[in-house]
């Protein structure tokens, strides 16, 4: 209508309305009236964070928990396995908060779950570092620093007609999912259930005039006999009923649902593989979908199985619970002592199972020069084996220098065991020299599985660690034995070379009716008292007060003549008391 010869914007409106134009113009019309502050558009932050400059083929990777502070062993299996799958391609590996959900964060949950990282030598090319600071290109790595970005996201969807307020209360759906329960229909928020999907501007200006608090839903394009399919990497090809549920992606407060965020920053910060644990399945159509809507490219998805144990009440196989198991807290394997490499060893066995066969064919390769494959992972969730742990725990402190086992010992006693560190650091030769027993044979003895060991194998080398018994064989009378003490005291040479003390020994047993050697003895057992292996365990008992320790020669030169004659001294009052 013309006034005065002026044309009106109304008119403008008017001509167009009943056009697509109107429609393109309500939507901006929403997503201003929403989103009245955000200036910034996708474009501004697609430029902001280019493509990644890698080699074809290069995974880039994440960990993305909630700062909880809390490492579940699963969480760590989950990050060793994302870090390995960047690391075997050349790609990038990183640590990304997501904390959209206040109530699960603790204080210092971000530094603790770095540090858990750290403890196993896992450290992310990039991420967060601490509560606050981070390193890499694709910053903020924390979601709460990120609203911005989602909420431009959430208006440009807007725009496109493809998000909407909704003003629902708690009750209203609270009331809703009754009924759709006693319909036994599909809860939640969707086609005729979802009140707000068709708001004007004009109600939502209303609303919000009159103080209605409201979430942004995605108004989702999936259709109720839809199918989504995808290829996992470790599960095979999925196909699942696609999403039809309006999902939330921004809550009242503005801050975004996982759902969204993780689309979000998994395409802005490039991720190519998203490794995660399997209970995210179900949730995969509604990311895909997600993906979708925005434009994004979706990445491959590795769904990894939990780790499992076998109840010990039930005999069934059941998740390793952070409630029932102190082994599924990674710091349990940290106070323990279990060196890095050999949980990281052990990890990998379960990781891939053609590690192990690798494993015996490069005994002494590091653990990078093996080629990790998602595809190899097991599809059903491997059972965790502490016993198994132990035993390759063992294999590697055995294959360890002096030094190296001594400053592992020093760095966990530091912090678990002060009476073992003031042990141990008080006269570290001796220190030294107690480990070093043994150490680099051909065969290694398997003694120690984690520094919490240590302190037993080694206690008989320490008067305050010592209880002073004698644990003497029972196949000798008291006094064979006494007398096997006080004839070998009168030989004892501690000069003596490892070569000239067997035979010395050797020479002992025959003297006082003993066979040589145990084949002998086998041969005419009536002949002899017992044989020389007989002989040196009564020594090894008398100077260490155990039936089984490693070299006694070894042990005998380490505890000096003094100290081994005391002992002989007290395990003969002991035998004659
Ligand atoms: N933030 C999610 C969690 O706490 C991670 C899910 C994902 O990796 O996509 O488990």
């Amino acid at each position: 209508m013309r006034k005065n010869g002026i044309i009106m914007f109304s008119d403008i409106y008017a001509a167009l309305s009943g056009g697509m134009g109107c429609i393109m113009d309500k939507n901006a019309e929403m997503a201003q009236l929403l989103f009245a502050d955000i200036k910034k558009t996708p474009e501004d932050f697609e430029k902001k964070y280019p493509a990644r400059d890698l080699p074809e083929g290069a995974k880039v990777t994440r960990f993305a928990p909630s700062p909880t502070g809390f490492l579940h062993l699963g969480s760590l299996f989950a990050a060793f396995v994302s870090q390995r799958a960047a690391k075997a391609t050349g790609g990038v590996f990183y640590l990304r908060i997501e904390d959209t959900d206040k109530k699960r964060e603790v204080k210092d949950g971000v530094t603790g779950i770095v540090e858990g990282l750290e403890d196993f030598g896992i450290c992310p090319d990039e991420g967060m570092i601490n509560e606050t600071e981070s390193k890499g290109a694709y910053a903020p790595y924390i979601q709460s620093h990120r609203t911005h970005i989602y909420q431009a996201y959430v208006k440009s969807l807007v725009e496109q007609g493809m998000a909407y307020p909704c003003f629902m209360t708690e009750e209203e759906i609270a009331t809703v999912r009754e009924q759709q329960e006693a319909e036994k229909k599909l809860p939640g928020i969707y086609g005729e259930y979802a009140k707000y999907r068709d708001i004007t501007v004009e109600e939502a200006q209303k609303l919000m005039d009159e103080g209605h608090e409201y979430v942004l839903r995605l108004k989702s394009p999936g259709k109720p006999d839809g199918k989504v399919s995808f290829k996992d990497a470790v599960k095979g090809s999925i196909e699942m009923p696609e999403n039809i549920l309006d999902v939330v992606l921004l809550k009242k407060d503005g801050t975004p649902t996982y759902h969204f965020a993780h689309a979000v920053d998994d395409h802005l910060m490039h991720t190519t593989d998203v490794t995660r644990g399997d209970e995210w399945i179900s949730s995969t159509p509604i990311h895909l979908q997600l993906f979708k809507v925005l434009g994004f490219k979706a990445p491959k998805y590795a769904h990894i199985s939990p780790i499992m144990k076998e109840d010990a009440e039930t005999g069934g196989k059941r998740k390793l619970s952070k409630r029932k198991d102190p082994e599924a807290a990674v710091s349990y394997y940290k106070e323990a002592g279990f060196p890095k490499e050999a949980v990281l060893e052990y990890l990998m066995t379960i990781a891939n199972s053609n590690f192990e066969d690798w494993r015996r064919a490069n005994k002494t390769a590091p653990i990078d020069d093996f080629k990790f494959s998602l595809s190899k992972m097991s599809k059903a969730g491997a059972l965790f084996d502490l016993v198994k742990l132990n035993d390759i725990s063992k294999n590697y402190i055995s294959t360890l220098d002096t030094e190296t086992v001594y400053s592992g010992t020093i760095e966990w006693a530091r912090e678990y065991n002060e009476k073992l560190y003031k042990l141990l650091t008080e006269n570290e030769a001796y220190a030294r020299a107690i480990l070093g027993i043994e150490r680099g044979n051909a065969k290694p003895r398997k003694d120690i599985g984690k520094w919490e060991d240590v302190e037993n194998y080694l206690a008989y080398f320490y008067d305050e660690l010592w209880d002073r018994k004698f644990d003497f064989a029972d196949n000798l009378s008291k006094e064979d034995m006494a007398e096997i003490i006080e004839e070998y005291k009168k030989i004892y040479n501690p000069s003596a070379s490892a070569e000239e003390w067997f035979p010395s020994v050797r020479d002992l047993s025959e003297r006082l009716g003993y066979a040589k050697s145990p084949k002998d003895y086998k041969k005419d057992p009536d002949a002899f008292k017992g044989h020389v292996g007989d002989v040196s365990g009564v020594i090894r008992a008398a100077a260490t007060g155990r039936r089984n320790t490693p070299d006694l020669y070894e042990i005998l030169q380490t505890l000096g003549y003094d100290e081994v004659m005391k002992r002989f001294d007290e395990a003969l009052n002991v035998l004659k008391g």
